[in-house]
């Protein structure tokens, strides 16, 4: 389908060395893509690198921090120097720490917010005027369930989503005009690195999901595949700002 082929465009994926960011770019790659998975760890960046080219991908790994402003635009600078050009980026590097609210240090909650919504600010700057440059782009944020409902153990990760969501607004209603659409994607809970630490965290968490998700079961993260190609993709150009959960029906259920 030509409206999901995305055959000459270059993805950055943050977080895309594991877990949902390496389910996104696994649908990226096999729309066509070049992607660069970008994280911390160079191990498993390059076992990700590895399983991509396996798929017959074009893919580098590129070490970030993405807390960091300087790491962020070097990241988008190996990219662009690596293929060429970028048309799609991936905020998905993200963390959690899980305490009562009263609990957390200042340092703490310096750390999920960096993290999670500082960072995709920092990406999305140094990816905008490469955008432009090609005519338009495709951002995709990664929020939560947590950008939705609220949890006890989820202060500074529930304020860090929940931001994922209006950032993605603004930026969406700014840039627009340069043809760059910005969304959300709303993951239910996805069977991760993050949420193997959750499940031992909190206790009945694995059973309760399971029973209060419709679909019955926890997501994996090849679920994320398909909405990473229709927001990557021309079938999405007149869709941006919104935030669509992908969650088996976990949002939509009252009780
Ligand atoms: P993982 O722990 O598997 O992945 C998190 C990724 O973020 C890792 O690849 C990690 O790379 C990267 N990362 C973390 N901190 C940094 C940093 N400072 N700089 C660069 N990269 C970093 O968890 P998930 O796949 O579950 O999480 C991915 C995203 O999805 C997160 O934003 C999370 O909040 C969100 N999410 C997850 C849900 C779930 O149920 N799993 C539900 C809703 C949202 P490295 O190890 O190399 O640092």
């Amino acid at each position: 389908m030509d409206l999901f082929d995305l055959s000459g465009k270059v993805a950055v994926v943050t977080g895309g060395n594991g877990g949902i960011g390496l389910g996104m770019a696994r649908g990226l790659a096999g729309a066509g893509a070049a992607i660069v998975v970008a994280g911390r760890d160079a191990k498993k960046s390059a076992a990700a690198v590895e399983t991509l080219s396996a798929a017959g991908a074009r893919v580098i790994a590129v070490q970030v921090d993405v807390r960091n402003k300087a790491s962020c635009q070097a990241m988008i600078d190996t990219a662009t120097k690596a293929f060429g050009r970028l048309d799609i980026l991936v905020n998905n590097a993200g963390t959690n720490i899980r305490k009562q609210p009263q609990d957390y240090s200042l340092e703490e909650w310096h750390t999920v917010i960096d993290t999670n919504l500082s960072s995709a600010f920092l990406c999305c700057q140094a990816a905008y005027p490469l955008m432009v440059k090609v005519g338009g782009g495709k951002i995709i944020n990664i929020g939560s369930m947590m950008s939705i409902f609220g949890a006890p153990f989820a202060g500074p990760y529930g304020a860090s989503k929940g931001g994922i969501v209006q950032l993605t607004r603004s930026l969406a209603a700014a840039w627009a005009k340069d043809n760059i659409q910005l969304n959300a994607v709303l993951p239910g809970w996805i069977d991760t690195e993050l949420t193997r630490d959750a499940r031992q965290q909190v206790s009945g968490l694995h059973d309760r999901v399971a029973a209060r998700t419709p679909a019955g079961r926890w997501g994996n993260p090849d679920d994320l595949a398909g909405v990473a190609v229709f927001l990557a993709s021309r079938a999405s150009d007149f869709v941006t700002g919104t935030a669509i959960p992908v969650d088996g029906g976990y949002s939509v259920q009252g009780v």
